[in-house]
């Protein structure tokens, strides 16, 4: 990581904070100090303080004790793979009867999301909560139908390629999309389906010209042939579809538990030198607990 790589995006539209960037499992250790072990959880705030927090992973926990009193939370969840909801259980906000906390999942899937979260918060998982699953309200999010948020800035849901239902995120304020948030997805470039060629066109578009995009790089190339179908992309993979997006900043995101500081180094190296090759002016960096970003 080099200095710049701290202030990569200006503007003051969106405030982003990463809390937790691994995937599949917490991963805390000598060998992932830097990049950090917790997993997937990002802070996203408008210019109004509105607070959307992308994921439940286990970096919530830490979110949870710094927020500021009164504000409403708005979780989204990607899915419901345990990576992404076992931090909920210790969201400070749920205990705290004066804040409002909104969960945000997939329509089809608030159903199931509403039973996940009973059992998270209730014995043998947990302690019994009755008061806090009367307030915690749980919502299903239409596809191309947008969540508004305050009135201030909108959450769009896009299908992900990934085994349970998964989701991207875009947040938009007045000005266009802002960010966009991909932990668990399988772009696949080396499939010939055209079903899966249309739907990355898709997103492609849907994602075009996105300031800042946080997107899965669980695998290496190399790693990728033994794991089609398992959800996830490549760094490059990733970095092959931010350029095509023309997003402005590609986040590496969702490390694989395995995947040391330096390996992360390395893997960063990489993809810089596909964009150095490819004469794009897009930024990579891998996301680390800590990261902040204005956009
Ligand atoms: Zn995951
Ligand atoms: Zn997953």
């Amino acid at each position: 990581m080099s200095p710049e790589d701290t202030l990569p995006t200006r503007g003051g539209r969106f405030r982003l904070r990463c809390w937790g960037a691994r995937g599949t499992v917490p991963s805390p250790g000598q060998r992932t100090v830097r990049y950090g072990g917790n997993t997937a959880c990002v802070e996203v705030r408008s210019v109004h303080e509105d607070l959307i927090i992308l994921d439940a992973g286990t970096g919530i926990r830490t979110l949870g004790q710094r927020l500021e009193p009164n504000t409403p939370a708005h979780v989204f969840l990607t899915h419901r793979h345990s990576d992404h909801v076992i931090g909920l259980p210790h969201f400070a906000p749920l205990f705290d009867s004066s804040r409002a906390v909104h969960v945000h999942c997939g329509n089809a899937d608030a159903g199931t999301t509403r039973a996940l979260v009973d059992t998270l918060l209730s014995p043998p998982l947990f302690p019994p909560l009755p008061s806090v699953l009367d307030r915690l309200n749980v919502q299903g999010i239409v596809d191309g139908a947008p969540v508004d948020i305050e009135g201030r800035c909108t959450v769009h849901r896009f299908p992900a390629r990934h085994p349970g239902e998964a989701a991207v995120f875009r947040v938009d304020d007045a000005k266009g999309a802002g960010v966009a948030y991909a932990p668990d997805n399988e772009l696949d470039y080396a499939s010939t389906d055209a079903d899966v060629i249309a739907w990355r066109r898709g997103l492609t578009l849907a994602l075009h010209g996105v300031p800042v995009l946080m997107h899965d790089a669980t695998y290496t190339d190399q790693e990728l042939p033994t794991h089609r179908g398992w959800g996830h992309s490549s760094a490059l993979e990733a970095t092959r579809f931010a350029m095509e997006c023309v997003a402005g900043l590609l986040v590496l995101f969702h490390h694989h538990p395995d995947r040391s500081d330096e390996q992360m180094d390395a893997i960063v190296q990489e993809c810089r030198e596909l964009v150095a090759y490819s004469g794009s002016s897009l930024r990579v960096i891998a996301a680390w607990e800590g990261l902040t970003l204005t956009v």
